[in-house]
């Protein structure tokens, strides 16, 4: 029940965001297109269009050539994405997919837009995520024809430049993160999002690559930032910030419990009482105390010269 009130008021914010972002020469693109609650799209940029799909988002950008789009995310989000990019730039082609890594919750659906704007449409990635999906070997998601490495690359499309970053392997060794000059934005999927804690214990995350990874970011010239999960719309240099003090808390609460001798139970019951400032982030009733003890355990592991009992 609270799980349902928190989702309503999500949809809700969605939906004012949409409004806001809109703008007289953009709002037929902007408002939401549909009255589905698990799919809407908007402007939230200069030719830059979000479109969520349940928790998931993704984003494309229409130059003055054609469409890129950005994580197909499934094959059912894939035929609205088709949608999307087909009422916001009808007749347009599609240039290019960009995967910005191989996870297959963001990688999955390319053979829907293929189908629909043409089976020869390039997919752009990291190197990594190349050789990551030809292990897994799924025909669901097709393979890179295009691969990028660790050096990054520009990427020119018509009048617009996406520039392609690799700035470490805190979410996999494979992320790409997109920079938009024009628009002074970068897309940034799964090792920050907006105003959300982590993922469940965060399992086999690297959480001082993480954070590294989370400063390196801002080295980017920047303004606003296009995120893959969290609060819907777009959140800006603050936001990134934000989401490294958040994971600077988790550590220091799990370093003094560990130092105190405290229990992880205990650690995740003082550390509520500790950061209440989290309180209204995303999935903070979900997943907040399985952070704490996500973090209280790569603490024990990666720093405590005591392991625990
Ligand atoms: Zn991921």
């Amino acid at each position: 029940m609270t799980i349902g009130k928190i989702w309503i008021g999500f949809i809700t914010l969605t939906l004012v965001w949409g409004m806001f972002a809109s703008t007289p020469t953009m709002a037929a693109a902007a408002q939401p297109q549909n009255r589905d609650d698990d799919v809407e799209w908007y402007s939230i940029a200069n030719n830059v269009y979000q479109l969520r799909y349940e928790h998931h988002y993704t984003l494309f950008v229409v130059t003055d050539k054609g469409v890129v789009a950005f994580d197909p995310l499934s094959d059912e989000a894939a035929e609205h994405y088709v949608h999307a990019i087909k009422t916001v730039a009808p007749g347009q082609p599609l240039l290019a997919v960009i995967y910005s890594h191989w996870h297959t919750d963001h990688a999955t659906g390319a053979n829907v837009l293929r189908r629909a704007f043409g089976g020869d449409v390039p997919i752009i990635a990291h190197e990594r995520t190349l050789a990551r999906l030809k292990e897994l070997d799924d025909n669901a998601i097709p393979l890179p024809t295009r691969t990028v490495t660790d050096k990054g690359e520009t990427l020119r499309f018509g009048d617009t430049d996406i520039e392609l970053h690799y700035i470490g392997y805190g979410h996999t060794d494979t992320l790409l993160v997109a920079r938009l000059p024009k628009q002074k934005m970068v897309y940034v999927v799964d090792f920050a999002s907006r105003d959300s804690v982590g993922w469940r214990e965060m399992p086999g995350w690297p959480l001082d690559e993480l954070i590294a990874m989370q400063r390196r970011l801002l080295d980017l010239d920047f303004d606003k930032v296009a995120f893959g999960h969290g609060r819907a719309g777009p959140g800006d240099r603050e936001t990134i910030k934000r989401q490294t003090l958040y994971y600077e808390n988790l550590l220091g609460e799990a370093r003094s419990a560990i130092r105190e001798g405290l229990s992880e139970d205990d650690a995740v019951i003082r550390a509520a009482y500790d950061l209440p400032q989290y309180r209204g982030w995303g999935n903070y009733k979900r997943w907040f105390r399985l952070n704490v003890r996500g973090a209280y355990r790569w603490v024990q592991e990666h720093e405590s010269p005591v392991k625990h009992r």
